[in-house]
């Protein structure tokens, strides 16, 4: 009797362990992303590269990314807000942020927009996983009322609630009708789909509750989405961000970053970096 319990107990441990394997396997082999841009913005680079190349205005891509994993589609930022497009900014921005940032975006830049490019549509992203909830990241959080939002709790906290130096960056209309939408408040990082192909990382420091998005993909291999944790190749080489909420935490990030980029063979990719995003491909998908 023992013996046989032990065969059977053995056996369903294989399949255990097999179907692990299996099914990491098979979110690995089917993830696509997309990499696409909320237009641009046009501004002084020194705001984010301290003390480097203060004075010159460069027009910044806004980066954000459809991810297509088996268990959901999932978007990591939703850009500047679709009201913002074809040169009407002011009438939501305002004035002041409108020329401070000068945001270049047509309709279709919209991550609504670029969803349906990709065959897509709003009602079929499952999980909006917004990096912090600035202008240029948050803007569309709305769009997607039956998504689960996943945002570090002090970042939602912060947004709420700026500290008054932080405070122009936060629109609070792009998210005062998102009180009651479904929330999973993070402290911390979070493996989303308990498979490591999506692992949200800690990476405070930009703002409050900034959350980075580590994925693993079979073909490109692991990719670190760094938001505004690491602007530019600059902050990657060592150079303080310009805008930060504190700047200490905002190093130790970068950091931890670099750190799991070496541990993992991985590539940071940039939220506002202009030559890696040319260099990207943004018409179709990397596996
Ligand atoms: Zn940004």
């Amino acid at each position: 009797m023992f013996k046989r319990n032990m065969k059977t107990s053995i056996f369903v441990t294989v399949l255990i362990l097999c179907s692990f394997v299996w099914s990491a396997a098979i979110a690995k082999d089917s993830i696509k992303l997309y990499q696409v841009s909320s237009g641009v913005l046009k501004f002084d680079k020194g705001w984010l590269t301290a003390m480097r190349d203060v004075g010159k205005i460069l027009e910044f891509p806004v980066a954000m990314y459809i991810i297509d994993h088996p268990r959901g589609l999932l978007l990591y930022d939703t850009g500047m807000n679709a009201a913002v497009s074809d040169g009407k900014c002011e009438s939501y921005w305002g004035k002041g942020l409108c020329s401070a940032f000068m945001p270049i975006q047509r309709r279709d830049e919209v991550i609504d927009k670029w969803l349906e490019k990709f065959g897509y549509s709003v009602d079929d992203v499952k999980y909006v996983v917004t990096s912090h909830m600035h202008l240029d990241h948050a803007g569309n959080m709305e769009m997607f009322p039956k998504a689960v939002h996943v945002l570090q709790k002090a970042e939602l906290k912060a947004a709420w609630w700026p500290e008054k130096f932080q405070r122009a960056a936060f629109v609070l209309k792009d998210y005062d009708n998102a009180r009651d939408f479904n929330y999973l408040q993070l402290d911390g990082d979070f493996d989303l789909f308990g498979d490591g192909s999506v692992v949200v990382l800690d990476t405070k420091g930009h703002t409050q509750g900034h959350q980075s998005l580590m994925v693993k993909l079979k073909n490109t291999g692991t990719l670190f989405l760094a938001g505004d944790a690491v602007y530019t190749p600059e902050n990657e080489a060592g150079v303080i961000p310009g805008i930060t909420w504190n700047t200490y935490e905002s190093m130790k990030s970068i950091d931890r970053l670099k750190m799991l980029r070496d541990s993992h063979q991985g590539s940071i990719w940039y939220s506002h970096g202009i030559d890696q995003y040319a260099e990207h491909k943004h018409d179709t998908y990397y596996d």
